[in-house]
């Protein structure tokens, strides 16, 4: 890796495959566990969250920040994603590695494979509103599990579909690799922490904590027996007149992600995404 100028707390960046792989290979030398914590950057407490349950699992810490193309559509936010470099690395100190790949070193132009998630946690949700996303989520978690060798990786249950999704892909793959999960991390009025936050106006801002009000409203009314359709109907209905567009809420199988019909038929979870101005939200409660 070439030389770069470093205080002693920034961690050490591998911007091409060649100075990963060479900074992976001293990890491993050293023969102690790696965790690899994969983000999009524009860091949050919720990424440094997922960053302080990576040290507790193993001694190695890798930070993946790359925003990745395969996952946006053509209309979606790619372009204008927010991205604060220097300034995710300041919070990252006591990281051992960062890997910001630029884009062609991740996708050179020849590019030409994907991995397709198939299944009862890929289906619907954020697959029928994004059908582009879990394809490229897979495609670069591969990559990224290939390129870091992690013994285990941390998801935050923020994405929970997703979480489900790599599971399940790490087992069909037999990657070994663990894969760890971090509860979400939300600002004092509830709303789930997330670079896309930074989108909100201050009027959508004000509005945007409807979202998990309505949630742990619908979750303790299931708790108490309440029909499940009804719930969901009225819940999808006030988070409508808080000021959003509503795609889904849904309640499903917290561990599968399955379809269910009654309350009764659970773990359940309960999943919601919104739209409030230009800005797409997601969230999710446990019942
Ligand atoms: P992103 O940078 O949005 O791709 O997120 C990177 C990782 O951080 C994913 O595993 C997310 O689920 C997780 N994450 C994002 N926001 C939160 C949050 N508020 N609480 C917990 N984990 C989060």
């Amino acid at each position: 890796m070439a030389k770069q100028p470093r205080t002693p707390s920034r961690p050490r960046v591998a911007r091409t495959l060649p100075a990963l792989r060479s900074a992976v290979a001293q990890l491993r030398d050293a023969n102690e566990a790696i965790a690899l914590v994969p983000t999009m950057g524009a860091l949050h407490e919720g990424h440094l969250s997922l960053v302080r349950i990576a040290r507790r699992r193993a001694r190695r810490v890798i930070v993946s920040i790359f925003v990745n193309p395969a996952q946006f559509a053509p209309h979606e936010d790619f372009a204008s994603y927010p991205r604060s470099f220097e300034r995710d690395l300041a919070a990252l100190a006591g990281v051992d590695l960062v890997w910001a790949p630029a884009v062609e070193a991740m996708y050179p132009p020849d590019f030409a494979t994907r991995i397709v998630p198939e299944g009862p946690a890929k289906a619907g949700l954020e697959d029928a509103f994004r059908p582009h996303f879990f394809g490229g989520v897979a495609t670069v978690v591969t990559k990224l599990f290939i390129q870091c060798t992690p013994d285990v990786a941390v998801f935050g249950e923020k994405d929970y579909q997703q979480l489900l999704v790599i599971r399940r892909l790490a087992a069909d793959l037999d990657l070994p690799v663990k894969i760890a999960a971090a509860p979400i991390v939300r600002e004092k009025d509830g709303l789930a922490m997330s670079s896309r936050n930074a989108y909100l106006s201050a009027q959508e801002r004000a509005a945007a904590p409807a979202l998990y009000r309505v949630l742990k409203d619908c979750a303790g009314r299931i708790a108490r027996n309440a029909p499940l359709a009804r719930v969901l109907d009225e819940g999808g209905a006030e988070i409508e007149r808080a000021g959003f567009a509503l795609d889904y809420l849904e309640a499903r199988h917290a561990e599968t992600l399955a379809k269910i019909e009654r309350g009764q038929d659970g773990p359940i979870r309960l999943l919601v995404a919104a739209r409030i101005g230009r800005t797409r939200l997601i969230d999710n409660v446990a019942v």
